[in-house]
């Protein structure tokens, strides 16, 4: 299935902690596409010397230096001319864009201009609130090795050093609950509406991430096939 099955564009969704990154690696490698960052895509513009001496990188630069926030515009004409790359032909996996509605509906009106594109599906993986809270704030790690931990799920042998070389382990200060508590507000609010649409034309699926990693890859998969047969 493996070689054959042509995945298209796939939205992966999930709040922050919900293993998105994992499954998206996975999910490359399964189906030989690739992830599709605005994030990395954006700094690819920047860093990159031949993107970003290339048209987009150059109006990028200008905005970037003027100070002014890159407009969304730029972001879809960023993201369109990388999902016309040959190596996208086969599909990829879409993280972090569309990240509103009028982006979802630009993009697939694009999609439908394309020909032999196949409309985007998305997948959400849902976490419980208290196990995404106990995954970020009971993170640990150490200062000297940089292994993370976690008080919850992945204890050290000697609650606060870390295994390898005894160093203190440290908390982010970011990994605290009222950061995360915002940080779940934010992206419920923004995604919603993303979601609704997606749902509304039976372009969606919801898969457990509570499960251990290998079984959410399956559902994934699974929703997957479904949503393109
Ligand atoms: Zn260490």
């Amino acid at each position: 299935m493996a070689s054959k099955f042509i995945p298209g564009p796939i939205l992966l969704m999930g709040p922050p902690g919900a293993g998105k990154g994992t499954q998206s690696k996975i999910l490359m490698v399964q189906w030989s596409v690739p992830q599709i960052s605005t994030g990395d895509l954006l700094r690819d513009m920047r860093k990159d010397p031949a993107k970003s001496a290339s048209q987009l990188g150059v109006q990028m630069r200008q905005v970037m230096d003027a100070g002014h926030l890159i407009p969304n515009e730029l972001v879809e004409a960023i993201v369109l001319d990388r999902l016309r790359q040959p190596d996208a032909y086969r599909g990829y996996i879409l993280d972090g864009f569309p990240r509103t509605l009028p982006q979802a509906i630009w993009l697939d009106k694009e999609l439908s201009i394309e020909k032999e594109t196949l409309p985007i599906v998305a997948v959400n993986i849902q976490v419980s609130y208290t196990k995404l809270l106990r995954r970020i704030t009971g993170r640990r790690s150490c200062p000297t090795c940089g292994r993370i931990y976690n008080i919850y799920f992945c204890l050290p042998e000697n609650e606060t050093v870390c295994d390898v070389d005894g160093t203190v382990l440290v908390q982010r200060p970011d990994d605290t609950e009222e950061v995360f508590a915002e940080r779940m507000r934010t992206y419920e609010e923004m995604t919603a509406p993303v979601v609704e649409h997606y749902h509304g034309m039976a372009r969606f699926a919801e898969v457990n991430g509570d499960l251990p990693v290998g079984d959410i890859t399956r559902a994934i998969t699974d929703a997957i096939v479904r949503l393109r047969s």
